[in-house]
């Protein structure tokens, strides 16, 4: 049994595993740590992670990266499409307005979701688990932004199900950064809070989030971002560089979208030079365009310069986290990096300058993430035993509940979550009503997703009392341990049996609702709140109906869900049947080099009679022949039928080199009777 940690990056993914030595980031197929979240077609297979990144630039149309931004969208969403810009794949909104990723696979054109897409690298991240444990994955937990809205958690979630992972949490990158830095430092908080700042710039976005940890758990505070990331100093410095070659060369760089990965390749390991080397560096690409060389330098200075107006929504982001999270800085006892972009010299003065405090690396800046995710798990899982550490998270945007009204009863709505509300959470909201009705949830501020509203519910069989009085509907909304909201049940409540328990509900209640009280016109409407996991509010009562009820909120339809879940498994078995393809042609290649070395000056040479030795040579060399030629494609089976009908004639010189190997006296004696 295994529990992962996947740390989902728009540039790349890690994942970390529990066992019970501790917690392991996981090497892939190319003995790396990191996967590129890149996923590439061809007319055979498909292609994932570190091989799809190598070959992008000889296949752009079918390489497709920087899907995570994409998840839970629509094509025509002005987000996706600046975020189409840097995708070459070519990209066509489908019917019903969703993304339509276009490869040419298996030798026809076909579209994939980046859902689709996701669950492909999911499906080569399950691979590396499972090659690098020795057994199944049971169970994960993923990490997404901070700022992702209902619809992309959702999509995430989907695209999970697709590859078949069982998603025991969607949780925070920054609150698994915190879990790993608070996990094995619990002793250190026994006297007395501590408040820790997290940043992590990565390739798409800037996260910074307050925690604060007492013995045994930690509760997230506040958290800020932006979505700017290492990839748009990357797009600075091409922009500088494009118009250089423009102006000396007379070549431009967008003209040739090859052309333009290559540059943003040499920007990217140019850029990362200058984090650790202020002096002048070069910039050289060989047959950049038109068979020309193009050769230049930069600074970090330089960079600096150019990346000011990214450096500064750094600030501003870090200075919001500060009035977001009330602490004042003497209240903070570090600030923690990570993400690839902390790396960056600036970004470090930054974070010294608003919180007056050197930017700590106590954590591994690339893999805290994932560690984070797989001690959650962990924590969560049965497969593992561990100790227990209580996360509690926030909700990061608020949200309101609405209600329409009837021929009776007036609409009215309620701010259920206030921003940064602890999550996962549960609350009630009482509504009072005659007939069915709808109620909906919705963010209660700007959220950076087109659409504000998270789903609505039809609320059936409400129906008046016997006396033709308006009854009790209590609606339950809840934040789960995924950061999703949802309506997840509806009760009709007795008037009468609600009055005698109200009392002992009040004392139970954690928190009063804010809002409550102006939570309409209505008589009777209220909202009540629990704490997940601590369930202590009233037992449903003898008179409590739990209603049916009609959502329509994000995420595929399970029918959907399914047909995609089995297209994923057709797509993993004929790649599984590609790899035993090409396994069987380089066994047979392998062989046919290995045996005439053998057999031709080698060590079997003497246990095969010249004629025979002849013919077989000169079968393997036509095979050798034939397999750069006819035999370049062939199946599997055809493969090993020609290495079977070799070893029939091979085995027998191998078996007898081995007898004699084994009883050589026995050979010399038969040599004399002959
Ligand atoms: P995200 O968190 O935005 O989804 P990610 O998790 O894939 O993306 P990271 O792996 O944290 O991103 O960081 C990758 C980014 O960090 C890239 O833009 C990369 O160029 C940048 N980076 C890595 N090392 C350095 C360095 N030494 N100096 C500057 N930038 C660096
Ligand atoms: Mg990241």
């Amino acid at each position: 049994m295994s529990v992962i940690g996947i740390d989902f990056g728009n540039e790349g993914c890690y994942v970390a595993a529990a066992r019970s030595g501790g917690i392991e980031t996981l090497a892939n197929d190319y003995s790396l740590r990191a996967t590129p979240s890149f996923v590439a077609f061809d007319g055979k297979k498909r292609i994932i992670g570190v091989a799809a990144k190598n070959q992008q630039v000889t296949n752009m149309k079918n390489t497709v990266g920087g899907f995570k931004r994409l998840l839970g969208r629509k094509f025509n969403d002005p987000h996706v499409q600046h975020e189409l810009k840097s995708i070459p794949a070519r990209v066509e909104p489908r019917s019903d307005g969703s993304i339509g990723i276009k490869v040419n696979y298996l030798n026809e054109d076909q579209h994939f979701s980046p859902e689709q897409l996701t669950a492909m690298l999911f499906t080569k991240l399950k691979e590396t688990s499972a090659a690098a444990m020795q057994t199944q994955v049971n169970d994960c937990v993923i990490t997404c932004p901070i700022f992702f809205t209902n619809a992309e958690r959702q999509a995430l979630l989907d695209a999970a199900q697709i590859a078949g992972l069982n998603v025991l949490r969607l949780m925070n990158e920054t609150t698994a950064t915190a879990l790993a830095y608070g996990f094995y430092k619990n002793e250190l908080f026994e006297d007395k809070p501590r408040n820790v700042i997290f940043v992590d710039f990565g390739h798409s976005a800037l996260q910074v989030s307050a925690c604060v940890f007492t013995k045994g758990k930690l509760k997230m505070l506040a958290s800020s971002w932006d979505q700017i990331g290492g990839r748009d100093i990357d797009l600075a410095l091409a922009e500088h560089f494009t118009k250089e070659f423009l102006e000396r060369y007379k070549i431009n760089a967008k003209s040739n979208a090859r052309a333009n990965v290559r540059l943003l390749a040499e920007i990217e390991k140019l850029k990362k030079q200058m984090s650790a080397n202020s002096t002048k560096l070069p910039l050289n690409i060989e047959c950049f365009l038109d068979d020309i060389d193009v050769s230049s330098s930069m600074q970090r200075s330089q960079m600096e310069e150019l990346c000011a107006p990214i450096l500064q929504r750094v600030e501003q982001t870090f200075k919001k986290l500060l009035v977001e999270s009330k602490l004042s800085l003497d209240d903070i006892h570090s600030v923690e990096i990570v993400g690839g972009s902390t790396r960056i010299p600036a970004v470090k003065q930054l974070i010294e300058q608003v919180f007056n405090k050197p930017a700590s690396t106590t954590l591994n800046q690339d893999e805290a993430v994932s560690r984070g995710a797989a001690l959650q798990c962990a924590i969560m899982s049965p497969a593992v035993r561990v100790r227990e550490f209580g996360v509690t998270d926030i909700q990061n945007y608020a949200v309101k509940v609405l209600w329409e009204g009837d021929g009776t009863s007036s609409s009215g709505e309620v701010e259920i979550f206030p921003q940064f509300h602890p999550s996962p959470f549960s609350r009630l909201v009482t509504i009072a009503r005659k007939s069915p009705f709808v109620a909906s949830i919705v963010y209660g501020q700007p959220v950076p997703y087109p659409d504000q509203t998270i789903g609505t519910w039809k609320i059936k069989d409400v129906k008046p009392t016997e006396r033709g009085e308006s009854q009790d509907v209590k609606l339950k909304v809840r934040i789960n341990l995924n950061g999703i909201v949802l309506i997840s049940s509806a009760v009709l409540v007795d008037r009468k049996e609600q009055e005698e328990t109200a009392a002992a509900n009040e004392m139970a209640t954690d928190e009063k609702a804010a809002g409550g009280e102006q939570a309409g016109p209505n008589a009777g409407e209220q909202a009540e709140a629990q704490p997940e996991g601590n369930d202590k509010t009233k037992k449903k009562t003898k008179k409590d109906i739990e209603l049916p009820m009609e959502p329509i909120t994000h995420g595929f339809e399970p029918a959907v869900l399914s047909g995609y879940a089995q297209q994923e498994a057709k797509m993993i078995g004929n790649d599984q049947k590609e790899t035993e393809r090409i396994d069987a042609k380089n066994a047979l290649e392998e062989f046919v080099y290995d045996m005439r070395n053998k057999l031709h000056g080698g060590p079997l040479e003497r246990y095969v009679v010249e004629s025979d030795r002849e013919s077989i040579v000169a079968q393997l060399n036509d095979l050798e022949n034939w397999l750069y030629e006819d035999g370049e494609d062939c199946d599997r089976e055809t493969y090993t039928s020609r290495l079977t009908a070799l070893l029939q004639k091979t085995d027998p010189i191998k078996q007898r080199a081995h007898d004699y190997e084994q009883c050589p006296a026995a050979f010399e004696e038969l040599k004399n009777c002959i």
